[in-house]
């Protein structure tokens, strides 16, 4: 571990010493008038990587030029678009190959993923997952609940941290499920909560859940391309993730989904096909009965959004090229490092991100204890930009990918003249 000192050598020295700081030229940093702005917002809303743009001519001429027949005949051929990416986005979220597919977006690949592995009976039909979940993901379990007949009030249990207290325990987590081993038909939770930034232990979850019977899946739109995920060795069951957050792919951009391999010749898994997830070589045959490709890819539904995918294809050449493991050993770093100039302030602000990195990711959320939002508007006035979570909370990630230490540095600089006048 670092001694941090907050100067601004030490922090310049931390950047020199970083062997991932070439990636920051990767990326359209932001300005505002003229002026560098701290982008803090990679949980949210990655940066752009300058590959991009080229990745997306190149699907734009191939249909100028060929037509339908980009299919085939295109550079990468639209007809096997998604196995371009496969390979990097298993990499980044810890998988093999066959257990992902890059496809729609997230929380339509979450109710894909529920018609398969949330099956209710009569007895085992609860649904686990976290207090003030991210809002998508509780409509979901909401009307997952409704769909199968049931009254979502009693079939979706939540947990809840102690009073006093803004994240879950997993002793905690792991006492529920075992209260619930006779009814739990499913946990899914946040690999990281998008609001406390509290990044959960997915390995234990998974084993106290199938322990009891139970499916388990992850929604990691707050993990993927933040965390050094392991989701085949953790033995997930499923996951879902969208690309624009740490995968820097672009507003709205498209989504990945992995299924474990122990469900990748399942056929008896129910779920909803379409003729993109149908035998690849026969697909074209427009036959009559759906027969699955094996593992992730079975579950697609349309031929592939080659715009978005483009874009993914490009930002996961940079993950594949700086490394998960690099980059969340950074990480650790960097964000230690805004912990340890956060500290100073206590007195003014309460850090509800755990203090453990093992229990984080990028992000921490911050509490002003008074007028947050005063806070957050002085940070965007000098050219900081956190983002803005009601009721009251300031998240801030510096991402290993293109924030540097002198960044982190100078955010302390800023709150010390704010804490000066206010
Ligand atoms: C960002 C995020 C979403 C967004 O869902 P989309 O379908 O991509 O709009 C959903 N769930 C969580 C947990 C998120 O963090």
């Amino acid at each position: 571990m670092v001694n941090f000192q907050n100067t601004l050598s030490f922090a310049q020295q931390l950047d020199k010493e970083d062997s991932l700081s070439r990636f920051r030229d990767a990326f359209y940093l932001l300005k505002k008038n003229d002026k560098h702005v701290i982008y803090l917002c990679g949980n949210s809303l990655g940066l752009q990587p300058k590959t991009v743009q080229a990745a997306i001519e190149q699907e734009l001429k191939d249909w100028a030029e060929l037509g339908v027949e980009g299919h085939f005949d295109g550079k990468n051929p639209w007809m096997y678009y998604h196995h371009f990416l496969t390979e990097n986005a298993a990499a980044v979220v810890g998988a093999k190959p066959v257990e992902v597919v890059v496809m729609n977006n997230l929380t339509a690949n979450l109710h894909l993923m529920m018609v398969s592995f949330y099956r209710p009976t009569k007895t085992r039909y609860k649904i686990m997952m976290e207090v003030s979940a991210f809002p998508s993901d509780q409509y979901a379990m909401e009307t997952q609940a409704r769909f199968h007949g049931l009254d979502p009030d009693d079939a979706i249990i939540e947990l809840t941290p102690r009073a006093g207290e803004y994240t879950l325990r997993t002793e905690d987590i792991i006492a529920k499920i075992n209260a619930h081993k006779d009814d739990l038909a499913i946990i899914i939770m946040g690999g990281v909560n998008y609001y406390t930034g509290q990044a959960f232990d997915m390995k234990a979850i998974t084993e106290a859940a199938h322990a009891v019977g139970a499916n388990v899946g992850f929604d990691c739109a707050h993990a993927a391309g933040n965390l050094h995920l392991q989701l085949h060795d953790w033995n997930v069951d499923f996951a879902v993730w969208c690309t624009y957050k740490y995968l820097n792919s672009g507003p709205g951009g498209t989504s990945g989904v992995f299924v474990h391999e122990r469900h990748a010749n399942n056929k008896d898994l129910p779920r909803f096909a379409g003729w993109w997830g149908h035998d690849e070589k026969e697909r074209f045959q427009m036959k009559k009965g759906f027969k699955p490709m094996q593992g992730a890819a079975g579950w697609q539904l349309s031929n592939a959004q080659i715009f978005p995918m483009a874009i993914h294809k490009a930002s996961l050449e940079l993950f594949a090229q700086a490394g998960m493991e690099n980059l969340r050993k950074k990480s650790e770093r960097l964000t230690g490092y805004l912990y340890f100039i956060l500290k100073d302030f206590s007195e003014h602000l309460t850090i509800i991100t755990p203090t453990n990195p093992a229990e984080r990711g990028c992000q921490l959320s911050i509490i002003v204890k008074q007028n947050g939002r005063k806070l957050f508007d002085y940070f965007v006035e000098h050219n900081v930009l956190p983002d803005w979570r009601e009721p009251d909370v300031i998240r801030m990630s510096p991402v290993p990918m293109y924030n540097t230490f002198e960044e982190v540095y100078q955010i302390g600089q800023i709150l010390k003249k704010y804490f000066e006048i206010n």
